[in-house]
């Protein structure tokens, strides 16, 4: 079968033949599937091209399959699986736990306390770029039939999305209501720095919620990021301009220097949520902003990855928002490439690109 393949934490990918999968091995409990779609991320990116340092390849090899985003359809499975069939359209979880710590025994690898736990397609656990896959039922959750297509491949990155805004509305709420009168969220603004795919996301999850929100970015909208916020009903603004009060700001950037730029126009009681790993730009904190923070009771968190039941909401809002919005998770998927065009892909982002789809059949 084929299969995209990389070295960490060394640079190199290539396309490969690798050992077709003995459909006649897999094991009571696991799902054989062959793979439909699978999506190019940053993370991909970086691991092509040797900079995540952290990275290691599964035990007693000196390769991986890369590709952590996958659509697939069951071929066969094990004695003892109930809960899929053949036919049946997954996507796969990422994270594995690392058995050890409590998150991971209370099924939430995505909190790995040790840092120990292995990541598909990321770290030491092949990931979904190859013809076929084999996966514990366990780390499948179903999608309906009839709304997969190349743009499900967002699943994935939605479950972060899903549980980013989950724990955010937890915590803050559990502190104090943040609900309207109508108990929706429209009486709320959000402003996300960032207008690649997971800006959009956050902004279509956001708006179904109820929120106002304005995506801000240095530069101005293309015309395809236009159209796509247009149809999701939320303003783009330059990062330079007059923003107001924001009572949620959510960044996915990793830019200090434009995070910095909107933190203060925070309401009091409001949050911040920062999802964008940081890029390496560096900027001062002010001593005024820690004392708005702390004089505003604004809430910070961090999210990361997700669980399971994050990843089951996200099917459910793919398939909800699909039909609301028919045009704009299609919209996002700019490239669509074979699995020996994906090599050039994952090495280099492209022109305007939101979100490059593998098509392996
Ligand atoms: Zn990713
Ligand atoms: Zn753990």
């Amino acid at each position: 079968m084929r299969a995209i393949v990389i070295h960490p934490p060394n640079p190199g990918v290539s396309l490969r033949e690798l050992s077709d999968i003995n459909l006649s091995n897999i094991g009571d409990d696991e799902v054989a599937v062959r793979t439909l779609y699978t999506g190019i991320c940053g993370t991909d990116r970086e691991l092509a091209n040797g900079l995540m340092r952290h990275s290691v390849p599964p035990p007693g090899k000196d390769f991986m399959v890369l590709g952590h985003e996958v659509i697939g359809e069951v071929i066969d499975v094990g004695e003892k699986v109930t809960g899929f069939k053949r036919g049946d359209k997954v996507v796969a979880l990422v994270r594995r736990g690392c058995g050890n710590c409590l998150s991971c025994r209370l099924g939430r690898p995505d909190l790995c306390e040790t840092g120990e736990m292995k990541i598909a397609g990321i770290k030491a656990q092949d990931g979904f770029m190859a013809d076929l896959f084999v996966d514990k039922e366990s780390y499948l959750v179903r999608v309906p039939d009839n709304v997969v297509s190349e743009d499900a491949v967002l699943i994935q990155p939605m479950g972060d999305v899903v549980k980013a805004i989950r724990t955010f509305l937890s915590i803050v709420e559990a502190r104090f209501p943040w609900g309207c009168e109508d108990s929706t969220y429209e009486c709320r603004s959000a402003a996300i720095i960032g207008s690649g795919s997971t800006g959009l996301l956050f902004s279509i999850l956001l708006k179904s919620m109820g929120f106002n929100v304005v995506v801000l970015n240095r530069r101005a909208p293309t015309r395809l990021e236009e159209r796509i916020v247009g149809e999701i009903g939320v303003d783009f603004r330059l990062i330079s301009e007059d923003v107001g009060q924001i009572d949620l700001l959510v960044d996915t950037s990793g830019s200090t220097v434009s995070i910095s730029r909107v933190i203060s126009k925070v309401k009091p009681k409001g949050g911040v949520i920062l999802f964008g790993f940081g890029i390496g730009d560096e900027t001062r904190v002010s001593s005024q902003l820690i004392t708005d923070i702390v004089y505003k009771n604004i809430v910070i968190v961090g999210s990361a990855a997700h669980a399971k039941i994050h990843l089951r909401e996200a099917v459910s809002y793919y398939a909800r928002l699909k039909i609301e919005y028919p045009s704009v998770f299609k919209g996002m998927v700019t490239n669509i490439a074979t699995p020996d065009s994906a090599v050039q892909y994952v090495s280099k982002k492209q022109e305007g690109e939101i979100k490059v789809v593998v098509r392996w059949r």
